[in-house]
């Protein structure tokens, strides 16, 4: 589904991705850990393309995607691959119905009642049935957290990617999400990129998992070979600290 071959990508002078190459297949559940600025973020951010990379390849489905491809052929790949950041980002001024519905309606051309019925069967899912009329900030962030991955949802993706969706959450919150997470990855087989420093999530739910530094992808292993089996001195260290 993902695929990204030799992709670099420079802030400035900094290169931040150093020839990245890896493949996500249908039902993947990727973990991405890594030191503080090994370039976690930057990679989901140009797997959906809110950045562009400079060199190397990246597809999605089998659609590559350059400086040359066509900004409403990169909107409409953007779509396929849902994004869950940190910070929720959601609209405050909306429902949470809305929130979720919102998309599926402009984008993806469905009725009202069409979006309306699906988002309930969402919120359902995740838990949230009683507050589909509330505003966002009348949410608790393990709430809004499992909005925002309702919201990603809606947009039936072929993948979504999460980028430390539990880090602004105290460890009650974050179990919440995670058990949605949990939920999605195992009885939904959706699949996921997540960067994350909840370890002993990544060991659970990834059946990949994949160790970056400077910008480079130390490993790719299977979850049970990586953390059972691991050999790198770098690893164990990062491990031990966390
Ligand atoms: P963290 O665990 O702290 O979230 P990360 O692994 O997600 O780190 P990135 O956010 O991808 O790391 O950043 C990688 C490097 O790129 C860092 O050195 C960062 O300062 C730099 N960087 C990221 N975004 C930008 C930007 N928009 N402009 C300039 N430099 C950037
Ligand atoms: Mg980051």
């Amino acid at each position: 589904l993902i695929h990204l071959h030799n992709v670099q990508k420079k802030f400035g002078h900094t290169t931040v991705l150093d020839g990245i190459s890896l493949d996500v297949r249908a039902g993947d559940v990727m973990a991405v850990i890594g030191p503080s600025g090994s370039g976690k973020s930057t990679l989901l951010r140009i797997v959906n393309q809110l950045e562009q990379h400079d060199a190397g390849l990246v597809a999605i489905n089998g659609e590559k995607i350059d400086a040359a491809t066509p900004r409403r052929q990169l909107a409409r790949i953007r779509t396929q691959v849902g994004m869950v950041f940190q910070g929720f980002h959601l609209w405050p001024n909306m429902s949470v119905l809305d929130n979720i519905t919102l998309a599926p309606r402009t984008i993806r051309g469905l009725s009202r009642e069409q979006a309306d019925a699906q988002a309930e069967q969402l919120l359902a899912r995740v838990g949230l049935s009683a507050q589909r009329d509330r505003r966002p900030e009348n949410l608790s962030g393990g709430q809004k957290q499992r909005v925002a991955i309702a919201r990603a949802l809606a947009m039936e993706p072929l993948a979504i990617l999460f980028d430390e969706p539990t880090s602004a959450l105290d460890p009650h919150l974050s179990n919440e999400v995670l058990e949605v997470m949990a939920d999605l990855a195992t009885t939904a087989g959706v699949t996921m990129m997540v960067v994350t420093h909840e370890i002993g999530f990544a060991r659970r739910i990834a059946n990949r998992t994949v160790y970056m530094q400077g910008g480079r992808i130390v490993q790719d292993a299977p979850t049970d070979t990586f953390f059972e089996h691991q050999q790198d001195p770098d690893i164990l260290k990062f491990l031990s600290h966390t």
